[in-house]
């Protein structure tokens, strides 16, 4: 075991292992290991399809008393959530760290997200699950309500790029609006989800209410979809086709936050330093392995040169290294597997004419899977990461002549998770955006702007994925819609007397004039 860092210790690591559900004994363990050492620093029991039914037994039993709790009741217990992740600041970032092999900059983002989205479901969920008058078939005497019951169980299946961001805070709108959750988090990083469930418990969270089973996707995948009544699945395409697939047969509601290959558009009027500063956190955030980070920059060409050297510059300043503080700019990938991935994307698009402007090495001597932010031109169609997502600290530039070449440039993959555009012009930038076949787009900034503006749904078109999380959609998702009416004085119906035809006409004429009548429509 190797050596942790100083606000983590054997008793914390006990204590979060026993938040994971697990029944019977002897269990075969799964190794958690610290990329920038590549050395196991923890084990888990490895979960079984018992342990998932066990899971969802006592999560649905917890959640009967928790559906009649008031939203203000549990506000209560997210605001307490919100709060004590600054409180423990330095221990998650710590902890994510350890786990995933990002730098400290990056790790932050994770805690700043769980807070802000615990903040606003907290105070927005009754807003948007609130019973509200709907228009009736007849004004006035058909008293029309649409209302929100909670699905019941939501079952979440994450994956370990951000491992607090994506553990828990699509689960805080589950739970906000009165469900229970069953949570998989990725094998390689749960203990930083089931640190989160931890803080949840410590903040009020009646017990049982949020269960945790680790292992693998393949062995636990279909028992958690038997379980829940919503799927809410963030991984890769391939795995959320064969999910999406699961629950379509088992018909039950999902949602898939799936994988990108998202552009960058610089026009020709952009601030260029400006750019290519922030664009070296939108393209390496996390040592690129984030869904919204940019693979492809598309430069209009009488700026090219200009954007390519000061965007290079930017990136050959970049400082890797592997420190629990915020020295390192970027840190390491997180495994064996990332790391080969990376290194035979740059080497076939090396190999078949692509010309390396910045990086293009691992760095074994800062970790194993330490690899330098890469920056390739001259990528052509016939290389791998021209279409195929990286998933790593690389991104390939392209020249365009006219905005409907950027647009299309930037449409021409299977994906459609996120885009960003550089102009000083706003206007031809949103104009340009209503273009784009993306999610979300983001004008002179990062994905910050956009994934952080939480009151907005964040998802993705095409191969990206189905459903959005945040805003209203990424609650009202986990709820059943039930429609109640109240009719009075005259049914739907010919009343005692009157002829189905006369009736009928009695109807055409009602019909005819309600689409004549400003606010009956
Ligand atoms: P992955 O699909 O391999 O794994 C994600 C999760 O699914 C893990 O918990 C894994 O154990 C589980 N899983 C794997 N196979 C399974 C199966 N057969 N049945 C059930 N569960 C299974 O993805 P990954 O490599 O961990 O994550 C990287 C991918 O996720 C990238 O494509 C990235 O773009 C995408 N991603 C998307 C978003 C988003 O919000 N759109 C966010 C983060 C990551």
């Amino acid at each position: 075991m190797m050596k942790l860092p100083d606000r983590i210790d054997e008793a914390l690591l006990e204590r979060l292992a026993r938040r994971v559900t697990v029944t019977g004994e002897d269990r075969e363990l799964l190794d958690i290991e610290a990329p920038y050492t590549g050395e196991t620093f923890g084990t888990l029991p490895m979960g079984t399809a018992d342990d998932v039914s066990e899971a969802a037994r006592q999560a649905r039993a917890a959640q009967q008393s928790w559906s009649k709790q008031s939203f203000r009741e549990r506000a209560r217990i997210f605001l307490r959530f919100h709060d004590l992740i600054f409180q423990r600041k330095d221990e998650i970032l710590d902890l994510i760290q350890l786990e995933t092999g990002k730098a400290r900059n990056h790790a932050y983002e994770e805690i700043g997200d769980a807070a802000i989205v615990a903040r606003y479901y907290a105070f927005n969920a009754r807003k948007h699950l609130k019973s509200r008058k709907r228009k009736g078939i007849y004004p006035i005497l058909t008293a029309t309500r649409e209302q929100h019951a909670p699905v019941g169980l939501v079952g979440f299946i994450t994956p370990w790029n951000y491992p607090l961001t994506l553990g828990i805070t699509d689960a805080i709108a589950a739970l906000m609006a009165g469900n229970g959750a069953l949570l998989k988090p990725d094998r390689q990083t749960p203990f930083t989800a089931l640190w989160a469930v931890d803080l949840l418990y410590q903040a009020g969270l009646p017990a049982d209410l949020l269960q945790v089973v680790v292992g693998k996707g393949s062995v636990l995948g279909q028992p958690i979809i038997e379980s829940v009544d919503y799927l809410a699945f963030t991984g890769s395409t391939g795995t959320g086709r064969l999910l999406a697939a699961a629950t379509g047969e088992k018909l039950i509601g999902c949602t898939m936050e799936l994988g990108g290959k998202n552009p960058m558009v610089i026009l020709d009027d952009a601030n260029l330093s400006r750019a290519a500063r922030v664009a070296v956190w939108d393209c390496f955030s996390s040592t690129g392995q984030l869904c919204v980070s940019i693979e492809r920059i598309l430069i209009q060409s009488t700026i090219y040169d200009e954007f390519v050297r000061l965007f290079a510059e930017e990136t050959q300043s970049l400082k890797l290294g592997a420190s629990f503080d915020y020295s390192a700019d970027i840190g390491s990938l997180i495994s064996a597997e990332q790391l080969e991935k990376v290194r035979s994307h740059v080497e076939d698009a090396v190999m078949k004419g692509a010309k390396v402007a910045a990086g293009g090495r691992p760095r074994p001597e800062l970790g194993p899977y330490f690899y330098e932010p890469t920056i390739l031109e001259n990528v052509t169609e016939e290389m791998a990461l021209f279409a195929e997502e990286t998933f790593g600290p690389v991104v390939s530039l392209y020249r365009f002549e006219s905005i409907d070449e950027a647009v299309e440039k930037s449409n021409s993959s299977t994906y459609g998770l996120h885009a960003s555009i550089w102009t000083r012009d706003t206007a031809r930038g949103r104009r340009v955006a209503s273009g784009l076949k993306a999610g979300t787009v983001s004008i002179n900034d990062t994905y910050r702007s956009t994934w952080g503006s939480i009151d907005a749904p964040m998802g993705g078109f095409k191969d990206s994925g189905l459903g959005r999380r945040h805003g209203a959609t990424g609650i009202v998702k986990y709820t059943e819609s039930q429609t109640v009416t109240v009719q009075r004085l005259l049914q739907v119906g010919p009343p005692r007397g009157m002829s189905e035809e006369r009736f009928h006409n009695f109807l055409t004429r009602g019909i005819k004039l309600l689409r004549r009548i400003p606010g009956l429509r």
